[in-house]
């Protein structure tokens, strides 16, 4: 018998805009094992994404933070007394390969510029420790099989930060799918975008960000084709359109238009831009039935409707949950509903590379993702 006792325990979920939602509502079950171990995490790179990380990590029951690593020691002092993190447990980039003897710490949570990932992934995993790292996984799809290459030579989980798999909307359509309440799925649409402001950040340098609104918006809508349709996809056609290239340099991609064939029989129609606002909305269309998400992957609340009527899973900090659930995962050996680790990290890594390759030749490029 297990000494473990599991509870459902309500807890208040700090929300960022849900103006219109009831206090039931935002009411988020969280299942958790009280007497189970938490997993204590660093998180490297304390730039926008990881304060979001940290603040949603306050709510987290399985995750805790311990640990930072900065190279800005203005930042390092501030995080210290934010989050009660021990002088130990503060780490720059010079000094980081020295956690592996820290034992206050079981995982790092990677929230650098996407080109710094591979190399921050790969020495982490040298030193031991579990990693998490923010989307996309690195800046192609041989970056990527070398960090799982290497968390699997040392033995440590490679989580993505896709926090969009444990949402309650979303994983009520994949369930709804799954139950065959769409027919044959045959459509899906994606639109991922934003007007994007300073042009001198990092998101616009091709050797940081790898690229342009691809790497950083449009991998929602490859991502979600993924998760909403239930399948890979077989091969991709992509357009790319760009109207300042003063602002969205060589290699750095302001529009793409893309398709995506799957076996069963579906088509994928995506936008992924940097120039347009508003852009955040997946549609799925079988024989049927139809699911709509919209917003369908910002920080929330997602908002849904299926042919059966509105979706009215409660809103939860995405990063609490994604937090909780990847502790489950890598302390319990959880299995999620849609994966977040490396392989999948690297199906996505794939794609875009054919997209691209896409957009240069102006070729349908076929894929094998397995
Ligand atoms: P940011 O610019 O706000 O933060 C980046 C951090 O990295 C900063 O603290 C910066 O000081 C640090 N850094 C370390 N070395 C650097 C270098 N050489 N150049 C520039 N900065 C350096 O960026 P962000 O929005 O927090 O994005 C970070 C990562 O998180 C990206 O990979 C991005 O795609 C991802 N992200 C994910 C989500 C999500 O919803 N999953 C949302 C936003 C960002």
């Amino acid at each position: 018998m297990s000494s473990r006792r599991d509870f459902i325990r309500t807890v208040s979920a700090p929300v960022m805009v849900m103006p219109f939602l009831s206090e039931s509502q935002i009411q988020t079950p969280v299942r958790f094992d009280v007497d189970g171990k938490v997993l204590r995490i660093a998180l490297m790179g304390l730039g926008s994404y990881a304060t979001r990380v940290a603040e949603a990590m306050r709510s987290c029951t399985r995750a805790k933070l311990t640990g930072i690593i900065s190279g800005t020691p203005s930042k390092v002092a501030d995080w210290k007394g934010k989050y009660n993190i021990a002088e130990k447990n503060c780490y720059n980039y010079e000094s980081f390969d020295a956690i592996r003897n820290n034992p206050d710490i079981d995982a790092v949570y990677i929230t650098t510029p996407n080109a710094l990932h591979k190399e921050q992934a790969i020495r982490l995993a040298r030193a031991g420790k579990h990693v998490i790292c923010e989307k996309p996984m690195a800046l192609n799809a041989i970056e990527g099989k070398e960090m799982i290459d290497a968390c699997r030579k040392a033995s440590v989980h490679l989580l993505v930060g896709y926090r969009l798999h444990f949402e309650a909307k979303t994983l009520e359509i994949i369930r709804m799918r799954n139950e065959g309440e769409f027919g044959q799925v045959l459509f899906f649409q994606g639109l991922s975008g934003f007007r994007i402001g300073n042009p001198s950040q990092w998101r616009l340098k091709k050797e940081l960000a790898g690229g342009g609104a691809m790497m950083d918006i449009g991998i929602y809508s490859i991502n979600g084709a993924r998760y909403m349709i239930g399948e890979d996809p077989v091969w991709v056609t992509a357009q790319e359109v760009k109207t300042d290239p003063l602002k969205f340099g060589e290699g750095v991609d302001e529009t793409i238009t893309f398709q995506m064939g799957f076996p069963g029989g579906a088509i994928a129609s995506c936008l992924s831009t940097y120039s347009m606002s508003n852009l955040d909305r997946f549609f799925l269309n079988g024989t049927k039935g139809f699911a709509e998400l919209k917003p369908s992957t910002g920080y929330g609340p997602i908002l849904g409707r299926t042919h059966k009527g509105e979706l009215t899973q409660p809103h939860a900090t995405h990063q609490t949950t994604q937090m909780d659930e990847m502790a489950a995962i890598i302390l319990d050996g959880k299995k999620p509903m849609v994966p977040v680790d490396g392989e999948e990290g690297l199906k996505d890594l794939k794609i875009i590379d054919a997209i691209y390759k896409a957009v240069k030749t102006g070729q349908r490029i076929r894929i094998k993702l397995d």
